[in-house]
């Protein structure tokens, strides 16, 4: 049984679209949900500031302050507003009216994740007249799907700090401390055509672009010795993802470009490892009489740690009695974490109904949440156990 008023906010956050794509005629404005979840939480007493991004886009830092003068930690339960684009062909209901089947709740968004502030709500609604020692911190951001504008934006103001941040990702209630994180990349060689008759008249790219391709297998290669038994995939992959060059087979290829992505472990930069790359591309240029650019086709996000001595992470363990893992795909967690704060991924939906037509929550794991949810905000808050 889902009580009515929650069942009503999911199915309001789910009406409200808020996708946002790299394609800008399908980006949307998530700050209806904002406001939506501004109301919702200062009827909750909750103090909120809609932060801006940039046009169009928000998060929201709602606050529920503590009565202890030392307690500047507090909880943080943070997610992501924005929702992935839809294939409305493949949906079997419309994508933003919540839909309940054979015990699923369906809509766009529901899994991963503005569901998980509905359920929020529900938690703290149990402590609407019980003070709080230490804050209750709950974080909405804008475009984590696209550039974690949103969560970048939190860094660098230092905004919705607290000690320990939960996550509230599809991991299907499993824990989890760490990710991989991603890095997509691109090389552009630029020869010369010519016909294909005299190799001389040209420079030709692809002869070019083959040797990065040898250099980065190489790579590939030694990228194995590093190794992270957590990971059902334990070491950082690289993958070749496409290429397109020349136009002909009787002209010298004048143009080709590789795009690959980069998978880093937990403790690899982003940075060292772009360095690494444009060191190993060292010298192509002038051996085949070409010029080569190397650049990240996106910012990338990186990988993220919480140590598994984390109080937070242990605290989480005892309520759930099951060890923190780690997941396949990239979070905010990498900001929290540069801001110190430890970080747990956990959350009621799956990540294999996330960025899929018909995506849904399982009834069955919404009271699970909710108890785990009660039970941090009882010994962070009310307790006070979230000090600094
Ligand atoms: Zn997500």
């Amino acid at each position: 049984m889902i009580k009515p008023r929650l069942r009503q906010q999911l199915a309001e956050l789910t009406a409200i679209p808020s996708i946002s794509c790299t394609m800008p005629e399908q980006d949307m404005s998530n700050v209806p949900v904002i406001e939506t979840l501004a109301n919702w939480f200062e009827s909750a007493g909750f103090i909120c500031e809609i932060m801006p991004v940039a046009p169009g886009k928000a998060n929201l830092i709602a606050v529920r302050a503590g009565t202890d003068p030392q307690a500047q930690g507090g909880l943080v339960l943070a997610g992501h507003s924005d929702t992935v684009p839809f294939d409305q062909n493949l949906w079997k209901n419309d994508p933003f009216s919540m839909t309940e089947r054979n015990g699923k709740l369906y809509g766009l968004g529901m899994a991963d994740m503005k569901g998980f502030f509905a359920l929020i709500l529900d938690a703290v609604a149990n402590y609407a007249r019980t003070p709080f020692r230490a804050p209750l911190i709950v974080i909405a951001t804008c475009d984590e799907e696209t550039s974690m504008a949103g969560a970048r934006a939190l860094m660098e103001q230092s905004k919705g700090q607290g000690r320990f941040v939960l996550i509230g990702e599809p991991t299907n209630l499993k824990p989890a401390r760490l990710h991989k994180g991603v890095m997509l990349e691109r090389v552009v060689i630029t020869g010369k055509s010519g016909h294909s008759s005299d190799p001389e008249l040209g420079r030709n790219a692809i002869d070019a672009m083959h040797e990065v391709v040898n250099r980065l297998q190489q790579f590939r290669t030694s990228l194995k010795n590093i190794q992270q038994p957590l990971f059902p995939v334990p070491y950082p992959t690289l993958n070749l993802g496409c290429i397109h060059g020349g136009d002909n087979p009787n002209r010298i290829c004048g143009l080709c470009e590789l795009q690959f992505d980069v998978r880093p472990l937990p403790g690899m930069e982003i940075e060292n490892i772009r360095a690494d790359i444009r060191h190993l591309l060292k010298g192509i240029e002038q051996q085949f009489g070409v010029s080569m650019l190397y650049e990240p086709a996106t910012a990338g996000s990186g990988a993220a740690e919480t140590p598994a001595n984390s109080p937070f992470v242990q605290k989480i363990e005892g309520l759930l009695g099951e060890t923190a893992g780690a997941v396949s795909f990239g979070t905010e967690a990498p900001y929290f974490r540069a801001q110190n704060m430890d970080t747990v991924i956990l959350g009621p939906g799956n990540i294999e109904q996330a960025h899929q037509p018909d995506e849904y929550l399982e009834i069955k794991n919404i009271s699970p949440m909710l108890l785990l949810l009660n039970q941090l905000i009882h010994y962070y808050c009310v307790q006070g156990n979230a000090r600094l």
